[in-house]
């Protein structure tokens, strides 16, 4: 029996352990295979990779790609990609520089609303000084008691319809599928279940992730509900994708936690079925 872990983050972005601290957690808990993916930045699997070898567990190069796609925000998850391909490294690159200046405009949000010195206080919250996110914003203005809890940071200030959210255009999706193929990934649409979309835009979106070449859906992962993985289980069948499972890990206290996931509703296809890491059955 295998326990593979296909999501996760860690303090590269907007985890709360580093990928050494990560890495152990995950093999502690029983996780055979474990993929970092870090938002728009590979930067921590060197040090995971490390980790895991000593711990005995399969690390697998990963990243989460932040993706604008008709009015809505996706993500993207790449796995088995190859963080030193040109393409996908500037292509984050990018895409980093675009979350600097948007943490500039969330600050400038907060500071309408009465919040001053929210960049500092992100940036402050944020291991690595190139990827500031929303979930730093939160923690910080948890510090600063002006909010309960991460969750109610972004239910109050963060979330979209709130005083410090800013659109930002990310990547396209074509884009981003287009570099996790060229480094030799397989492109694993996240979450599907978390956008506000209708059925109808899941099924459009489906389709086109397919056409551009994404393999597999997100079928179990922490942001689903049961029903959601019964969902997603058909319609990755119906659109002839592959299913993964990934807890989306980022902190003890905030998430769904490694290894504990239940396996994929039967009728799947493990996105990991002709992977050759050892943990494939
Ligand atoms: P960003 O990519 O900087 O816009 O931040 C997105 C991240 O914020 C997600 O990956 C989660 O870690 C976190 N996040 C988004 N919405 C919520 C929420 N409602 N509660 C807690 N964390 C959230
Ligand atoms: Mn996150
Ligand atoms: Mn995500
Ligand atoms: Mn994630």
């Amino acid at each position: 029996m295998h326990n593979i872990d296909l999501h996760c983050h860690s303090t590269f972005s907007d985890g709360a352990l580093t990928p050494v601290q990560l890495v152990e957690r995950a093999a502690r808990r029983g996780v055979d295979a474990l993929a970092l993916t870090d938002h728009d930045e590979t930067g921590g699997l060197p040090e995971a990779r490390a980790a895991a070898a000593a711990a005995g567990i399969v690390l697998i190069d990963g990243v989460e790609i932040s993706v604008s796609w008709n009015g809505h925000t996706l993500h993207v998850v790449g796995v088995h990609v190859d963080p030193a391909n040109a393409a996908l490294a500037a292509g984050l690159a990018q895409i980093r520089l675009g979350r600097a200046q948007r943490a500039e405009r969330i600050a400038a949000e907060l500071e309408s609303v009465g919040i001053g010195g929210s960049l500092e206080g992100a940036r402050a919250c944020a291991a690595n000084p190139d990827l500031v996110g929303r979930a730093h914003f939160a923690r910080y203005l948890v510090a600063r008691g002006c909010a309960r809890d991460v969750k109610a940071a972004f239910n109050r200030y963060l979330a979209q319809g709130k005083p410090g959210y800013v659109a930002h255009q990310w990547t396209t999706l074509e884009r981003a599928v287009s570099w996790i193929n060229g480094s030799s990934g397989i492109a694993v649409l996240a979450h599907p279940g978390r956008y506000r979309l209708s059925d109808a835009g899941v099924d459009d979106l489906l389709g086109e992730f397919s056409d551009l070449g994404g393999a597999a859906v997100e079928v179990v992962t922490g942001g689903h509900t049961p029903a959601q993985y019964a969902l997603f289980a058909g319609k990755a069948r119906r659109f002839g994708l592959a299913a993964s499972v990934g807890s989306d890990f980022h902190a003890p206290a905030e998430s769904c936690d490694l290894g504990r996931l239940p396996a994929l509703p039967p009728g799947c296809v493990p996105v990991w079925r002709d992977w050759n890491t050892g943990t494939a059955s």
